[in-house]
């Protein structure tokens, strides 16, 4: 296979390490967005890959920000080609009840969670039609299945994804593009990490697995959805929480 390219946004956060990690092994050329390269020692992240064989690089982007994804998206294409897989990882949570939630909590986590995923599949989804190939795969969450007390944005945000997925799939299905959300249950990150340990440990007691998901096995999911010979499968969900909420 020729090196493709995959850009994955939040490509240095727990679940897009191992994502960006797995894709490298496969033989992609990969390319994280971060909002601040030295503040979160992008340098550190891509050498730790290197020293793994695999072709890492960064760019600085606010996925939020629309003009910022057009000028990351330039700045991607003229250093590494056209991007053949993106995969929208970027996300925050401002939990608390709707209640007490202000604006700002509403509109950040949407923006970040959502609409990014917009602004940043906008910059790119014309390039795969017209080379007839590509891949967007888009990181939901099991809250956006189930709702969760506490995340009426994260919940909504993640939700917005499906139907997302489910629209530029059929756009794209005879174009050779095809778009899939994977949706984690819990994950040992930082984003869990922050949780309190009560409400953490309350989740885990609930997972028919007994045991938080790890990253590699989102990652794992990832590759096989990004791979040339899975072309058939588009406008997916594909649940990995370890039974958590089991649908069909
Ligand atoms: P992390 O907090 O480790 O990673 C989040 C990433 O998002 C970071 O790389 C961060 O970049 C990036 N990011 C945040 N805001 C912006 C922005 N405005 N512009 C660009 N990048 C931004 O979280 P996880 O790895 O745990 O989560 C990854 C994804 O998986 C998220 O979408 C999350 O909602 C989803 N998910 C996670 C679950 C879990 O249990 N962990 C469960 C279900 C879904 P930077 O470091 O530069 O700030």
């Amino acid at each position: 296979m020729a090196e493709r390219v995959a850009l994955v946004t939040g490509g240095n956060g727990g679940i897009g390490t191992e994502i960006c990690r797995q894709l490298g092994q496969s033989g992609y050329r990969v390319i994280t967005t971060c909002l601040d390269a030295e503040k979160e020692n992008l340098a550190g992240w891509q050498a730790e890959l290197s020293a793994e064989g695999v072709d890492a690089a960064y760019v600085e982007c606010d996925v939020a920000d629309f003009a910022s994804c057009e000028r990351m998206a330039r700045q991607v294409e003229e250093a590494h080609g056209p991007v053949d897989v993106l995969v929208n990882v970027a996300g925050i949570t401002k939990d608390t009840f709707l209640h007490k939630m202000d604006a700002e909590a509403w509109n950040a986590v949407i923006n970040v969670n959502l609409n990014s995923v917009f602004n940043v599949t906008r910059q790119f989804v014309a390039g795969m039609r017209e080379r007839g190939f590509g891949r967007v795969i888009n990181i939901s969450s099991v809250n956006g299945q189930t709702g969760q007390f506490g995340q009426a944005n994260y919940s909504a945000a993640k939700a917005g994804m499906h139907g997302f997925t489910m629209a530029l799939a059929k756009e794209g299905a005879r174009k050779g593009v095809t778009v899939n959300t994977v949706s984690p249950g819990y994950i040992a990150t930082s984003m869990t990490a922050a949780m309190p340990d009560d409400v953490r440990e309350a989740i885990v007691g609930q997972v028919p697995a007994g045991r938080m998901g790890e990253p590699g096995e989102i990652a794992r999911v990832v590759r096989f959805l990004a791979a040339d010979d899975s072309g058939y499968i588009t406008g997916a969900n594909i649940p990995v929480n370890g039974g958590l909420f089991c649908s069909f």
